[in-house]
């Protein structure tokens, strides 16, 4: 069967990539303009003419593989984005070759059952009563949640619910003018941009007071909260950062679900990160009050191990979630005799890929128990990395790390750290992120990668001090 030696031809190809990738043998990253890969890869003729099969498909891939940055390469430190389980890639080919769009239960019973299970997992992790298997049997109050194509879309969905929440009828009668966002301003732009799109305006986001590098600071809060009301505004949310993008810090969750909890005001947090660390005896207590929150966040594509993408909108009362999308297409949503439960009613998505296959996939490749080596690994080689940096008398770095995220620079200006990373990754060798904090730019590392050891931060120092050198 041609489809069994297109497989062949595909394991093939992607072991030799994965081993060089490992190996460091290729360059961690190689950008060519987009015209310059059309024409590499003929594009423009394949879909003229077809034929992406057998022999032909391998000829192709590689030609592809080296237009990709390698996540597999221990010199990839610059995204969030998981290095993939590969038994997780494999659960994300099995979903596209099965096709199952579960959020109508009867289009992917399967699909539908993991992400069911998925859900529940997540939600124990945090210490909210999971889902009923039966919801006629079990009218107790419990978590709910959904798997959604990423953390952006998981973020919108949790606003979604503090708004159905706060404000009746805002399905028919649109959003009233009096809602604000109380959110630190290190938040990710996901949160501004559900904002945005679900109509409050920027304007609405008023910052809460935080320390130096972006913490939430839980002693001002009543202070705005004060200042707000005056004002006759409304909280929608409060959001904090588990752990945040730039810095990787974790906002204290304990007191911030204190104050939200005692002004009745929906506490969201934003998880997409950090949230793994609920894995680890040893890290969990920096998401101690996690459970105080009314919807949280997690990247599943993020420390889970899983491809991308994949997030978890988790929410404390189910309800919150069933009832957040006031809106119903009648040809879906009918009463019907079925074994199972329809996704689609808490989630943006209709057709829905079937996303628990592959964080259910890598999660059961590893365990909870390998998940949570790996998690603990990542955050311990950062704190290596910190100590060893932070020791050097020609760099200097933001801030303690508190998960594997690691921001820090030399006594050079923002322009010689841009161009230095520019510089590493036109050669290939490195590939470093930047982030601005307080006001100043530092090259920043995410430490996502499993194989990357001490030995290879020692490479980047090295490798930066001869750019030195060289450059000045
Ligand atoms: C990555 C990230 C997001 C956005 O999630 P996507 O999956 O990229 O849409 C939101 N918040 C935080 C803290 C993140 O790290």
């Amino acid at each position: 069967m041609s489809f069994t030696y297109d497989l062949q031809q595909l394991t093939g190809t992607l072991t030799k990539y994965y081993q060089e990738s490992l190996n460091g043998n290729a360059p961690v990253i190689n950008q060519h303009p987009i015209g310059a890969i059309h024409d590499d890869l003929n594009l423009a003729r394949w879909a003229e003419e077809g034929g992406l099969k057998g022999k032909q498909l391998a000829t192709f891939l590689a030609a592809y593989f080296p237009h990709t940055t390698r996540l597999y390469h221990p010199h990839y430190m610059a995204h969030q984005v998981a290095v993939p389980d590969l038994t997780g890639a494999l659960g994300a080919f099995v979903d596209g070759f099965t096709n199952q769009p579960m959020s109508i239960y009867e289009m992917g019973p399967g699909a539908a059952a993991i992400e069911f299970f998925m859900v529940n997992w997540l939600l124990e992790k945090i210490g909210w009563a999971p889902m009923p298997l039966s919801p006629n049997v079990d009218t107790r109050s419990h978590g709910g949640g959904a798997l959604t194509h990423g953390g952006s879309m998981a973020t919108l969905t949790a606003l979604i619910c503090a708004r159905s929440h706060l404000v009746e009828n805002v399905w028919d009668q649109g959003v009233p003018k009096d809602l604000v966002v109380l959110s630190p301003e290190t938040s990710h732009y996901a949160i501004s941009r559900a904002i945005g799109i679900m109509g409050l305006g920027l304007k609405s986001i008023r910052s809460v007071a935080t320390d130096s590098v972006g913490v939430v600071l839980p002693d001002k809060l009543p202070i705005l909260l004060r200042q707000v009301k005056s004002e006759g505004k409304r909280v929608l949310a409060l959001t904090a950062n588990a752990c945040s993008t730039s810095v990787g810090c974790y906002d204290p969750l304990q007191e911030i679900g204190s104050f939200c909890n005692e002004n009745n005001i929906w506490f969201h947090i934003d998880g997409a990160h950090g949230a793994g660390a609920l894995l680890s005896a040893k890290y969990k207590h920096r998401l101690e009050g996690i459970d105080t929150a009314d919807s949280i966040i997690w990247d599943m594509h993020k420390m889970m191990r899983t491809p991308g993408v994949c997030a978890a909108v988790l929410i404390k009362n189910h309800r919150h979630l069933d009832t957040a999308f006031a809106q119903e297409g009648d040809y879906l949503f009918h009463e019907k005799a079925q074994p199972g439960v329809d996704f689609i009613s808490r989630t943006l998505e209709c057709t829905k890929a079937g996303l628990g296959l592959k964080s259910f996939f890598a999660l059961a490749a590893k365990g909870t128990e390998g998940l949570k080596d790996y998690i603990e690994s990542r955050y311990e080689i950062t704190l290596d990395a910190y100590n060893y940096i932070n020791k050097l008398p020609d760099f200097h770095c933001a801030v303690k790390p508190q998960s594997n995220i690691l921001c820090f620079r030399t006594d050079q200006d923002e322009k010689w750290h841009l161009v230095l990373r520019d510089h590493l990754i036109k050669e290939g060798s490195f590939y470093l992120s930047t982030a601005v904090v307080n006001r100043q730019r530092y090259l920043r590392m995410v430490l996502m990668n499993p194989l990357t050891s001490l030995d290879e931060i020692k490479l980047l120092i090295k490798r930066i001090r001869r750019y030195s050198v060289d450059y000045g």
